[in-house]
């Protein structure tokens, strides 16, 4: 028999659609030119990645000499906000960004730190949602970068970026945004969102791992981060992933392609398991914004349980979902961003996310109503915290 299998962690990655692999696979094969050569092999490369650029610039409305390839979202991250913040030294040297942040934000801030950057970092109400505000509270005359995420990777809020940019934009400080969760899982342009950078990576969203790029508005002043030849307009060198870029390129068409009709389906899907969930647990908390929220993510905690326990029980099941993120999991180090959200520690450590995908089909939401209530009786039955 063969193991069933229901994938519910597309927020750490997704499987590669096959239609992206076929796209790839001639650039690992035969096509295997060097984009910066000048004959026939070199120019099928070149044209290749060029493609791949202008697709992924059509769907986010910009321009594509705006986008630089990366080996994925932690590299732009680093880029865009150490490239920066090195380069704007003698402007100032503060920085805000916010407590729930990616742990390659949160991580980099923390080196620059020790740098001699001072950093902010803001608080998150009870939903896990940024108060535009605080970041106008938060500026100070050496403010050179605000950091933020546009959706968060554990809970699926999204945040009021529009808002916070038309602040940034008015005091003239560069604006980033990590943009790895929300690209592909809800619509926008880079226009509307007013911001100066923004991270996007492949393997969220159906592509290859280690493919990301960087959008960077035409006059923002940064350093590349790796030197070396004159690739990506001598911002990013070493000789492209055509593959990967390939892949990528793939990867935004085919998400983009009845877009409308698939979120709509996968929120379907996550209302009817987060629905189905609550009618039939007792002491389960939905955590993160009920409505400005990623349609495929569901964070839930199963009050008086480790949310490991709960894991290991789900994945006998074949059933694969995460606690926090999957950076922070098996660090036993309770989540910060549930932290910073004030959820209480009982909650916190029962915290699960489950998060939804193309691939999910209603029948596998029926399997998990059945098997994860199930679980969760038999845990708790068990459970040393409190007896029900
Ligand atoms: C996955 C993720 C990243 C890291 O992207 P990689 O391509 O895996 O390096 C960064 N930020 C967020 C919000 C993510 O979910």
């Amino acid at each position: 028999m063969v193991e069933r299998i229901v994938y519910l962690d597309h927020n750490a990655t997704t499987p590669l659609a096959p239609e992206v692999l076929e796209a790839m696979l001639p650039y690992l094969k035969d096509k295997y030119g060097n984009p910066s050569s000048i004959y026939k092999k070199g120019r099928e490369a070149r044209e290749a990645v060029e493609k791949a650029r202008r697709i992924i610039a059509l769907s986010l409305g910009i321009a594509s000499e705006d986008l630089v390839f990366t080996s994925g979202g932690t590299e732009s991250n680093n880029f865009a906000i150490k490239g920066v913040a090195l380069a704007n030294k003698c402007k100032g040297n503060h920085i805000i960004t916010s407590k729930i942040e990616h742990l390659s934000v949160l991580n980099i801030c923390q080196f620059l730190e020790r740098l001699g950057f001072e950093v902010t970092y803001l608080d998150v109400d009870k939903y896990g949602m940024m108060d535009p505000e605080s970041v106008k509270k938060a500026i100070k005359k050496e403010t050179i970068l605000v950091t933020l995420m546009h959706a968060n990777n554990e809970v699926g809020t999204i945040e009021p970026i529009e808002e916070i940019s038309r602040i940034t934009r008015e005091r003239e400080i560069y604006f980033h945004i990590d943009a790895v969760q929300s690209f592909g899982k809800i619509p926008f342009k880079i226009e509307d969102l007013g911001v100066d950078l923004l991270s996007l990576s492949a393997h969220k969203i159906y592509g290859p791992k280690g493919i990301g790029a960087l959008y960077i508005r035409k006059g923002v002043n940064l350093f590349p981060l790796q030197h070396g030849g004159h690739q990506e307009r001598k911002l990013r060198a070493g000789t492209e992933n055509v593959a990967g870029i390939v892949g990528f390129g793939k990867a935004v068409e085919l998400v983009f392609d009845n877009f409308e009709k698939k979120r709509e389906r996968i929120r379907y899907l996550r209302d009817k398991l987060e629905g189905g969930l609550m009618a039939r647990i007792e002491n389960i908390y939905p955590i993160g914004h009920p409505t400005l929220r990623l349609p495929n993510t569901l964070n839930l905690g199963f009050a008086y349980l480790e949310g490991e326990t709960i894991l290991i029980n789900l994945d006998l099941k074949g059933i694969c979902a995460s606690v926090g993120s999957a950076c922070t999991s098996g660090s036993l180090e309770p989540s910060h961003v549930l932290k910073a959200m004030g959820i209480p520690s009982e909650v916190i450590q029962g915290a699960v996310r489950f998060s939804l995908g193309e691939t999910n089909t209603e029948e596998e939401i029926d399997y998990c109503l059945e098997v994860i209530p199930a679980i969760v009786k038999r845990l708790r039955r068990m459970s040393p915290f409190k007896n029900h």
